[in-house]
């Protein structure tokens, strides 16, 4: 059985003064849930992140992650460094980052294995724009960001991963995937992964990210192949975030 995952990706927003406010108020209504809840935070977050959260249920992670162990890279922040703030997740291949910094679905197999050689769970991102779904061509790209990374993994390393699918006209445009549309490509994502072995797609989980809040976060989290949520703007209101995660 998989468990549930409802995760935040805070994306480029909070402050030191709206995190603490935030932190506060989610540990406090957290009672006892059943399902794993993690934050994602601007990495510079991280180290408030792990004060406030440590001894709480709420793990905390990355945002993305270097392809590269360390060296002369500029602005970038190693998977050994989110493991020194004891990240226990990164999202890797976000949408945002493949259409604003042009990162190719090779560059994100790389950032996976490096996020995994660290411990720490990858997150990796796969979605179809409108374009692409209005063409027909959903699971034909979304499957394709799929294999990138499993062709860089093996059996064992498979099994730590968890995917999440996006689609990018669903993202911060309040336009969420039917359950049954989500459903459809998840099933998709699973039987791709079954492929490599049942016991892989029994236990890697699938996010659903875009637009999901708590109005409709209980049927998306319904649906037999959708594992948790990803979540952008209703994470960065407690009220909403517990919502969702009480809708589990
Ligand atoms: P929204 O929930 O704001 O649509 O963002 C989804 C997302 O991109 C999470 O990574």
């Amino acid at each position: 059985m998989r468990r549930t995952l409802i995760a935040g990706n805070w994306k480029m927003n909070g402050s030191l003064a709206a995190n603490a406010a935030l932190l506060a108020e989610l540990k406090v209504g957290m009672t006892g849930q059943s399902c794993d809840v993690l934050v994602c935070a601007p990495a510079v977050y991280l180290a408030q992140c792990a004060e406030a959260l440590e001894a709480s249920p709420i793990a905390w992670g990355g945002q993305d992650v270097s392809m590269h162990a360390s060296g002369a890279y500029t602005g970038e922040i190693s998977a050994a460094m989110l493991s020194d703030f004891a990240c226990k997740y990164v999202i890797v291949g976000h949408s945002e980052r493949r259409a604003y910094h042009h990162e190719s679905d090779r560059l994100i197999a790389e950032k996976t294995l490096r996020s995994l050689a660290a411990g720490i769970t990858p997150i990796v991102c796969v979605g179809e724009t409108l374009e692409q779904r209005e063409l027909g061509q959903t699971d034909a790209v979304v499957s394709a960001q799929l294999q990138a990374v499993l062709d860089v993994l093996d059996d064992e390393a498979l099994t730590k991963i968890v995917v999440a699918y996006e689609p990018v006209w669903a993202i911060g445009t309040g336009k969420t995937a039917t359950p049954q549309m989500a459903q459809d490509v998840h099933a998709v994502l699973r039987a791709q992964l079954a492929a490599r072995g049942v016991a892989i797609a029994e236990k890697v989980r699938i996010l659903y990210g875009g637009s999901m809040k708590p109005e409709n976060a209980k049927e998306l989290l319904a649906m037999a192949d959708i594992d948790g949520g990803l979540i952008g703007g209703a994470a960065l209101k407690s009220s909403d975030f517990l919502a969702i995660i009480n809708a589990v």
